[in-house]
């Protein structure tokens, strides 16, 4: 494959020059950069016009303080970000992430991901990021929402249905979102339910929204399997991470006959060899917002507890990261493929180090970028904004159905421009030149801007 280093090396360079210290917005560079060799020595005109280099420059980078008062009545200061990295193909569109670990590295790492991910899902979106390093861990609901108000205050000024539509990440989720639309409501006396994803169902929310980065990631894990004449049925799974996408992976996994026998949080992982208990982890992690921890007290028999090693010490065929970046090591990546592993799928973004990405290549493991297989929920959100448009809404099935067909569409174009590229079976080298050359093209009928 052409490195970054043959082709790119110089752009790269300005890069790491330009954004001191924001290591993971240098790898999320370099691993597409990685691809796009390829694409510029077919078409040259990709490399002109200083395309690459304006691809890696955020239209608009947002930081802003954000202040809000504990409970006890001190006074806290947060940072907020807003990174605004591509409108090329519609309005910006990417979650916010609220946690500790938030900085502008992060949250370009992300907006950039978000760009390729989104030209994938074929809608009318763009691509942004922003959060705040502000922990919700430990704080009461209405600390919550009194930092949702501070932040919204600030944001309001930059997004709307048509400039920039955020939702949920990490340590974002509908009660944060609803907190979020009503201070922008109260503050724009507008009812404009565009300007944010990941709603209620009775305040301009969609069905399947929830759901859909889990759903999205299994719908594309299967389409993949099925490449090399396998199914989930009867498979083991192990699905890291506890939260959001976590969640609807398991169910997903679940319902078509796959049975995960391990999950995780940050305090450590569970497993269970008669398989989740969905409903028990739904009731911890949803309804009292506990830990991980928790499930092995609660379940007893055959489930257990385990704060030290990694949960990729589980041996499985199909392994859904679907915690936070760089989770998955290249000592992960030996172990797992020690063991037996048949696929591996990310749900998170960027949950695998460059190293075990390129083990799982060099050993041709089934291995799915989270730009292509995590853009489900995306997808959902752009389907959202649809609704909101048009003031409908859709039911359970129909909208479940538009995803299921787009993730499908996703996996059959990652793969088609893989094998248009010579790297057949590589969907990495897929979903980055896939999503390059969409935005690309609209960028260049755009003009220099
Ligand atoms: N945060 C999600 C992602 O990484 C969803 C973004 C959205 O729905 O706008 O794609």
């Amino acid at each position: 494959m052409t490195t970054t280093d043959d082709a790119l090396g110089p752009i790269y360079s300005q890069v790491v020059h330009r954004n001191p210290g924001e290591s993971e917005y240098h790898q999320a560079v370099k691993e597409v950069f990685d691809s796009l060799g390829r694409v510029i020595a077919k078409q040259p005109h990709y490399g002109q016009s200083a395309l690459i280099e304006r691809l890696c420059e955020p239209e608009r980078q947002v930081i802003f303080r954000v202040p809000w008062l504990d409970d006890q009545g001190n006074v806290q200061i947060n940072r907020g970000f807003r990174v605004q990295f591509n409108s090329a193909l519609g309005p910006y569109k990417g979650g916010l992430r609220f946690h500790p670990s938030v900085n502008l590295g992060i949250v370009k790492f992300l907006g950039f991901e978000q760009v390729f991910k989104n030209a994938l899902t074929g809608m009318p979106i763009g691509g942004g990021k922003g959060g705040a390093d502000f922990d919700p861990k430990g704080r009461a609901d209405m600390e919550i929402m009194r930092f949702c108000q501070s932040y919204m205050t600030e944001l309001s000024r930059h997004v709307g249905e048509y400039t920039d539509v955020p939702a949920g990440d990490i340590g974002v989720g509908q009660r944060e979102i609803g907190y979020m639309f009503g201070q922008y409501k109260r503050m724009t006396n507008r009812y404009e339910s565009g300007v944010l994803t990941g709603k209620g169902l009775n305040w301009g929310g969609s069905r399947v929204r929830r759901e859909a980065t889990g759903y999205g990631t299994v719908y594309f894990l299967a389409e993949m399997l099925k490449t090399k004449g396998l199914a989930l049925d009867g498979r083991k799974a192990v699905v890291s991470g506890s939260g959001n996408v976590a969640i609807y992976t398991i169910e997903k996994v679940q319902q078509l006959g796959g049975r995960v026998v391990a999950c995780s949080d940050s305090d450590g992982f569970v497993v269970d060899n008669d398989g989740i208990d969905l409903n028990l982890l739904k009731e911890i992690k949803e309804g009292r917002r506990g830990r991980i921890a928790k499930y092995a007290e609660l379940k007893g028999n055959g489930a257990h507890f385990s704060s030290g090693g990694t949960i990729w010490d589980v041996a499985c065929d199909i392994a859904l990261p679907c915690a936070t970046q760089n989770e998955l090591t290249g000592r992960d990546a030996k172990l797992l493929m020690q063991n037996g592993v048949l696929a591996v799928c990310e749900g998170a973004n960027m949950p695998c180090t460059p190293e075990a990405v390129r083990m799982f290549a060099e050993a041709e493991i089934l291995f799915a970028p989270g730009k292509a297989s995590n853009a489900g929920g995306v997808t959902t959100s752009a389907l959202e904004m649809q609704q909101n448009a048009s003031r409908d809404s859709w039911t359970f099935e129909q909208t479940d159905a538009k995803l299921a067909a787009i993730m499908k569409d996703i996996h059959d174009y990652c793969a088609a421009t893989a094998d248009e590229y010579g790297l057949p079976g590589n969907y990495v080298a897929g979903a980055n030149i896939g999503g390059f050359v969409r935005v690309a093209d609209a960028m260049s009928a755009l003009g220099v801007i």
